[in-house]
C-alpha cells in the first residue's frame, strides 16, 4: 500500500510550524491511543502512522529532506520510513513530548506492569466535575468499594490460630504438569490456584478469601485542562492481586459539567456577553466574567452583533500554553421602554438615515424590482 503523505496524516499544511505539528500529533495520539481503543486494530495503525509522521516532521534534518524528496528522502534515516515495530518504541521515543506529569503521561505509564498475571482487576468509576475544576485542575476525594486485606487473618485467609497448609495436589509448587507423550504443559494448580497453599479452616471474616469488600476513600488529582470524556488512570488503586500480587489500576472517566458562562473551544474560552445598542454604537466599557473574576472590557464604537473580542491569555492553560478568552458580542434589544426612552428613540429614529450595509441592501432591493 502506498504511504500516505505525512502532512496529510497529521492534518497540517506544508508550512505548519513545529508547534502546530506537535499539537496535531498530540491530538491524534490522544484520539488513537490504544488505552482508549482496546483491541481496535485500525486505531493502532493510525496511532503508529501518526507517530511515524511526527518522527519525521519534528526532526530538523528529516523534515527538509522529506519536503524535497518525499518518503524516499528519509528512508534509511533511523526509524523513519520503516515504521515503528512496537507501541513501546513509540512510548520510549515520544513520551517526553507531552511533558512530565501530563495527562498523556498517565496513559503511557505502566508498560512494564501490563500483563502481570498476578495483577488485580482494574476498577472503573465515573466522576463529574465542574467546568472550572476541569480548567484549573483539582483534587477530588472519591469513595470507592473494593477489596482490602482482611484484618482478622491479615490476608492469609486462615482461621485465627491456624495457617494455610502446603497444597497436596502440587506439593506447594503452585503448578502442575499435564499431558503425555511429547507434550507436557505446566498449568496453575487447580486445587490452590497457583498459591501452593490451601486453607483447612477458613477465616470467618473473609471466608478464606484473605480480603473483604470495603469502602475506601482515596484522593485523585485531576490535571488542569482535562476535557469532557477523558479517562484518567490511577495506578495501583484497583483490586488487590491474587497471592499478594500488585493492585490493578483505577480508571476514572471524567465528565465535565457545562458552565453557565463559558464554553471550551480547544484552549480558548468562549463567552457570550450582552451589549446594549448604545454601548455597541458608541463604544464603552462592559463587565465581563473571566475565570479570575469580573473584568472590564473596552468595546470599540460601531461594534456589531456577533463580533468577537479577544482577551489574551485568559483562556485555558494546557501543556504549557495558554489560550485566550473570546467574548462574543450579543446585541440586546429592550422589550420595555419608558416614555422618555421611547421619545428619545423616536427622535433618534427621525434623524437616522440608512447607511452602510443597510443602504446597499435597499439599493439592491430597489434595482431588483425596477427591472
Ligand atoms: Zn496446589
Ligand atoms: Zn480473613
Amino acid at each position: 500500500m502506498a504511504k500516505r503523505d505525512y502532512y496529510e496524516v497529521l492534518g497540517v499544511p506544508k508550512d505548519a510550524s513545529a508547534d502546530d505539528i506537535k499539537k496535531a500529533y498530540r491530538k491524534l495520539a490522544m484520539k488513537y491511543h490504544p488505552d482508549r481503543n482496546p483491541g481496535d486494530k485500525a486505531a493502532e495503525t493510525n496511532f503508529k502512522e501518526a507517530a511515524e509522521a511526527y518522527e519525521v516532521l519534528s526532526d530538523d534534518q528529516k523534515r527538509p529532506r522529506y519536503d524535497q524528496h518525499g518518503h524516499a528522502g528519509v528512508d534509511g534515516m533511523g526509524h523513519a520510513g520503516q515504521g515503528f515495530s512496537s507501541m513501546e518504541d513509540i512510548y520510549a521515543q515520544f513520551g517526553d513530548v507531552f511533558g512530565g506529569g501530563s495527562l498523556f503521561e498517565q496513559f503511557f505509564q505502566g508498560g512494564g506492569r501490563r500483563g502481570d498475571p498476578n495483577q488485580g482487576a482494574s476498577l472503573k468509576l465515573g466522576l463529574q466535575i465542574t467546568f472550572r475544576e476541569a480548567v484549573k485542575g483539582c483534587t477530588k476525594t472519591i469513595d470507592l468499594k473494593r477489596h482490602e486485606t482482611c484484618t482478622t487473618c491479615s490476608g492469609s485467609g486462615a482461621k485465627a490460630g491456624t495457617k494455610p497448609v502446603t497444597c497436596r495436589t502440587c506439593g506447594g509448587a503452585g503448578q502442575v504438569r499435564q499431558g503425555n507423550g511429547f507434550f507436557v504443559v505446566q498449568t496453575a494448580c487447580p486445587t490452590c490456584q497457583g498459591s501452593g497453599k490451601t486453607i483447612k479452616d477458613p477465616c470467618g471474616s473473609c471466608h478464606g478469601e484473605g480480603a473483604v469488600p470495603q469502602k475506601v476513600t482515596i484522593k485523585v488529582r485531576i490535571p488542569a485542562g482535562i476535557e469532557d470524556g477523558q479517562r484518567l488512570r490511577v495506578s495501583g488503586e484497583g483490586e488487590p492481586g491474587p497471592q499478594g500480587g500488585p493492585r490493578g489500576d483505577l480508571y476514572v472517566f471524567v465528565q465535565v459539567a457545562a458552565d453557565a458562562f463559558f464554553e471550551r473551544h480547544e484552549d480558548n474560552l468562549v463567552c457570550k456577553v450582552p451589549v446594549t445598542y448604545a454601548q455597541a454604537a458608541l463604544g464603552g466599557e462592559i463587565d465581563v466574567p473571566t475565570l479570575e473574576g469580573q473584568a472590564k472590557l473596552r468595546i470599540p464604537p460601531g461594534t456589531q452583533p456577533g463580533d468577537v473580542l479577544r482577551m489574551r491569555g485568559l483562556g485555558i492553560a494546557d501543556q504549557g500554553r495558554t489560550g485566550d478568552q473570546l467574548v462574543v458580542v450579543q446585541l440586546t434589544v429592550p422589550k420595555k421602554l419608558n416614555d422618555r426612552q421611547k421619545e428619545l428613540l423616536r427622535e433618534y429614529g427621525d434623524l437616522e438615515d440608512a447607511q452602510g450595509e443597510q443602504k446597499g441592501f435597499f439599493e439592491r432591493v430597489r434595482k431588483m424590482f425596477a427591472g
